[in-house]
């Protein structure tokens, strides 16, 4: 009885699903995998009774779209709980510099940095909401100009140039460093500064929470939404071609370029076709979860108080390593993104026991073990850490593609954000999110705003698809 359809769970096919529902369309999600969520699933991976998030555990997009933070998820069952501070960067002189949730307070901890810090983020924290709605949307003549390019100016740097234009001290360098290398570009390269802007600015906004209970709870708690409007999600049901698909309208496809070339077949025309054969994919990732005996013994006492910790040092050691990964190699002392959910919910491991998520990246499609490698820089911040494993999960980016198709090669973001490829993806078009196929549109992380659970890509292919 559907006459809309959206193939893929993730976050963005679940909003764009809301959004279409909310139109007043009988939607049907189907969904491959056995769960719902995507990129934000929950599993017992390690022990009974721990809980790890399979992919994203920090929900700060979710909280700042402008989307997401309009439906009732509350109602369904998500609950962000906020760490004492978003994020702790570690050094080895057994110090840590902090991000917290004012700008004064991280400010304070920045040496002689401090007034740049206010300088650079003061003006645009207060405009934050503003500029989520003009940076997670579609390449459009901006709603706030000024505003806009205040922004833009130091966002289209590459985040080793903004670090060492702006701050003297390694702090403040470090930190920004570590942000930036959430984008998977070298630190080098443009607009990498952006994406450390925009996280800090969050942290700043709307802080760095966690979903209380696992990520899994921010995707049911999307269906839960969609159930409320009338909609349906068949899991297991993994769409091989759009012929399956009937006359169904409109269709979005939370899948990449990749995908949608399977999907399609020679239904494309051979120019569009042609186009997104030429979509190139970013590094990908090895990630690991633990489960502890105990907290980890942060050589810095104030690491204790972050839900999101860096590993990798200085600026300098941060552009090195980041670099090597995008000349299709493995770091040796790799950036670790660790997250100790269970410090500040206690519902992800038994009491005194803890669960941590860390990461690294690594050459698009790696297959190689980086689980020494990981360990060895929590070790280097945390002498002891060792000692506290009781059960670990690892995955190449092999693995994280099996676990879902999206991650292409292990690519988290649905494809590189570089300069090129951030606002004209998946192809140069007027309307991103439509095909050359009436009725047919693209709704995942391969679409604007790119990478990170925030709904938005699905939120703006729906309207897109109502439109049309
Ligand atoms: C290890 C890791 C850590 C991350 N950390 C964070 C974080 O902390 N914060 C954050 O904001 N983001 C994070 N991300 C990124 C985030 O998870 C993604 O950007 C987001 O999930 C993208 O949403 P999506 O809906 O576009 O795609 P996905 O979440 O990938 O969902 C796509 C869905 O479509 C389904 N599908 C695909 N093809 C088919 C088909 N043919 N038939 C049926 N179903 C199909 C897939 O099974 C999947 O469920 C992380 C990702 C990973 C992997």
């Amino acid at each position: 009885m559907a006459d809309a359809v959206v193939v893929g769970a993730g976050p963005n096919g679940l909003a764009g699903a809301i959004a279409l529902a909310r139109a007043g369309r009988r939607v049907s999600v189907l969904e491959g995998q056995a769960t719902i969520g995507g990129g934000c699933r929950s599993a017992e991976l390690t022990l009974p009774g721990f809980v790890h998030d399979t992919c994203s555990t920090v929900h700060a997009l979710a909280i700042a779209s402008p989307f997401l933070s309009t439906l009732p998820l509350a109602t369904h069952g998500f609950e962000p709980v906020h760490p004492e501070a978003p994020l702790a960067h570690p050094f080895d002189d057994g110090t840590a510099v902090m991000l917290e949730r004012s700008v004064d307070a991280t400010a304070r901890g920045l040496g002689a940095d401090a007034d740049a810090y206010r300088r650079l983020f003061g003006p645009l924290v207060h405009a934050a909401p503003t500029l989520f709605g003009d940076l997670l949307a579609p390449l459009r003549p901006p709603r706030h100009p000024l505003l806009m390019s205040r922004f833009g100016l130091d966002a289209l740097r590459s985040a080793s140039g903004l670090a060492r234009s702006r701050f003297e001290e390694p702090r403040a360098r470090a930190l920004l460093a570590g942000c930036s290398a959430h984008s998977l570009l070298s630190l080098r390269a443009p607009v990498s500064a952006a994406f450390g802007m925009v996280l800090m600015l969050t942290a700043h906004a709307v802080g760095w929470p966690v979903a209380r209970g696992g990520s899994q709870h921010l995707a049911d708690a999307l269906a839960g939404h969609l159930a409320s409007l009338g909609g349906t999600v068949e899991t297991g049901r993994v769409v091989e071609s759009l012929d399956e698909l009937g006359s169904a309208a409109p269709v979005l496809l939370d899948v990449t370029p990749k995908q949608l070339l399977a999907l399609a077949g020679t239904r494309l025309p051979d120019r569009y076709r042609r186009a997104l054969t030429r979509y190139r994919y970013g590094p990908g990732v090895f990630k690991l979860d633990w489960a502890l005996d105990g907290p980890i013994p942060w050589t810095a006492p104030e690491a204790a108080r972050a839900g999101t910790v860096h590993l990798g040092g200085t600026l300098e050691e941060l552009v090195a390593a980041e670099q090597e990964v995008t000349d299709g190699r493995h770091a040796e002392r790799p950036f670790v993104l660790l997250v100790q959910a269970s410090s500040f919910d206690d519902t992800r491991a038994p009491p005194g026991k803890h669960s941590v998520w860390a990461y690294c990246h690594v050459p698009h499609g790696s297959t190689r073990d980086m689980t020494a490698a990981i360990e060895a820089q929590v070790e280097r911040f945390a002498p002891g850490f060792r000692e506290l494993i009781a059960a670990r999960s690892a995955m190449d980016s092999a693995e994280v593609e099996r676990r879902n198709p999206n991650c292409v090669g292990g690519d988290i973001t649905g494809g590189l954000q570089d300069l090129r490829q951030l606002f004209t993806r998946p192809v140069a078009r007027r309307v991103p999110y439509s095909t050359p196929l009436p009725g047919v549109f693209l709704c995942s992380s391969s679409t604007p705003p790119g990478g990170g659970v925030h709904g938005m890509s699905g939120y703006w292919a729906a309207r897109a698809a109502l439109r049309a």
